[in-house]
């Protein structure tokens, strides 16, 4: 295991370790490691330990890995401290945080052009996981509705999704015992593709789920072409099978750097679509949203009314008590950045995904599969035919002696002998890191090249992390 996994180890670690002579009282000369200590410790003392522990985690700025937000400015973190403690749940208590979740809705709705702005729901969920898991059951609930109203069986529902759809989906099938129907990438189509959702879809699918930016290479399925054949297939059939979009990422970006591309609500049968507030949101992790495309898309049977908080709230959720605090933030930034400042912010990241895709490119070793053009995101491989020393997952292994976290891994089924390094550009990735970033790519492709001999390989996937 690459040592920054530690989970394994953990266990080989001794039970017990001494603090920092400066700090410790009469009997911390040893902390159980494993076991509740017995006596308490003075804050100071507590925080140090936490605090000395985690300066071995890595440098989240240098993480081109994650799309999760690692950086806010100064009044936003100045915000967050004066708002962490509100619970979200609580809207009798918090009627002014409660208000402003409910007025985002509005603003994602609009943004994603519903018919019914100002009606229509949504809410606020810890992330897209949730988001997308409540947009997967509200298509589940629909669809046995209808079928049971046809006086048709219900015992077998599938959805349809590409090879590459992001976990969430394989566990809502999973968790909510709904066949999951992969339509293969390929080569030709790296991406969902009409005649693929075609030849998958039935009148048991509860749904199909395009991706507004694929979490392996960042391209964007095409919405609106599979809608058209959906359109078809329900005049041929009779069928009508609707569409929820995983705009996780997409769904902050395309509204601000592709205003002309129809994916969102415009799209009659696009019913829900769901967004990650802290990836292009930018606001820090803890937030998602999913909003449906008019308030009766939402099966009303899913709502729960509680009032044990006081007051009397419909909730539609998986999750009960959260922080208020990251929705305050979502609309601090729709106050703050307004549309010119969300399409500055992301155009900049984009601007730079092109930057270093083009200058990898350059290196000639690689190829570039994307190159930032749809969500700020690229992905490149080895060229064919050249064969160096080295995979990408040495060369992983090399940009994390300076830091870097870059992820390499296969592409999903269909194409999975390719294996791709990803980028993800975001908000703080500035020029001038993408500068640094270079000189260092360079000097491990230097180092790699004059290893003589093969390189020591672990497992092949064995640099975890690219969701
Ligand atoms: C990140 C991502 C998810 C999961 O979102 P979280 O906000 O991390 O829960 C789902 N789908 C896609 C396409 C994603 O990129």
């Amino acid at each position: 295991m690459p040592q920054w996994h530690p989970h394994r180890s953990q266990l080989e670690l001794p039970h017990e370790f001494s603090v920092n002579p400066l700090f410790s009282r009469q009997g911390e000369q040893a902390i159980s490691r494993f076991k509740m200590h017995n006596q308490g410790m003075l804050p100071e003392t507590a925080y140090q330990i936490v605090r000395d522990e985690i300066s071995l985690d890595g440098n989240a700025r240098l993480n081109l890995a994650t799309f999760v937000t690692t950086w806010m400015e100064p009044a936003a973190e100045r915000l967050y401290k004066d708002a962490y403690d509100k619970n979200m749940i609580d809207k009798d208590e918090y009627p002014q945080t409660a208000a402003i979740e409910e007025r985002c809705v509005r603003i994602l709705a609009d943004l994603w052009h519903s018919p019914q702005p100002h009606t229509t729901l949504g809410v606020s969920t810890t992330g897209s996981s949730e988001a997308c898991m409540l947009g997967g059951l509200a298509l589940k609930r629909r669809w046995q509705k209808a079928r049971k109203s046809q006086g048709k069986p219900i015992d077998k529902p599938n959805i349809v999704f590409s090879s590459a759809v992001q976990v969430v989906w394989e566990k809502f099938a999973n968790y909510w015992e709904v066949e999951p129907r992969y339509v293969d990438v390929s080569p030709e189509h790296p991406y969902l593709d009409p005649e693929g959702v075609l030849s998958a879809v039935d009148e048991n699918t509860i749904g199909v789920v395009p991706i507004l930016g694929v979490t392996y290479t960042g391209v964007y399925e095409p919405v609106e072409a599979i809608a058209k054949a959906l359109d078809d297939y329900q005049e041929r059939t009779g069928i009508d099978i609707p569409i929820h979009v995983d705009a996780a990422s997409g769904g902050f970006i395309a509204p601000f750097l592709q205003p002309d591309l129809v994916w969102d609500f415009q799209i009659p049968r696009v019913k829900s679509i769901n967004v990650s507030g802290h990836k292009y949101g930018l606001v820090c992790p803890g937030l998602g949203w999913v909003i449906w495309r008019e308030a009766e898309d939402l099966p009303d049977d899913l709502i729960f009314r509680v009032s044990y908080l006081g007051g009397n709230m419909p909730t539609f959720a998986l999750n009960f008590s959260r922080s208020g605090a990251q929705v305050l933030l979502q609309y601090y930034n729709f106050l703050r950045l307004g549309k010119d400042g969300y399409y500055e912010v992301q155009k900049t990241c984009q601007l730079i995904a092109n930057f270093l895709s083009k200058e990898i490119q350059e290196m000639g070793h690689f190829e570039i599969l994307t190159n930032g053009s749809d969500i700020p995101v690229f992905a490149w491989k080895l060229k064919e035919g050249d064969t160096p020393n080295w995979n990408l997952y040495d060369l992983s292994r090399q940009l994390r002696t300076y830091g870097w976290q870059v992820p390499a891994y296969p592409l999903p089924p269909g194409m999975e002998e390719v294996t791709v390094m990803r980028i993800v550009v975001r908000n703080g990735f500035s020029t001038d890191l993408a500068h640094l970033f270079l000189m260092n790519l360079k000097q491990a492709i230097e180092y790699l090249d004059s290893v003589e001999g093969s390189l020591p390989h672990q497992t092949k996937h064995d640099n975890g992390f690219h969701h």
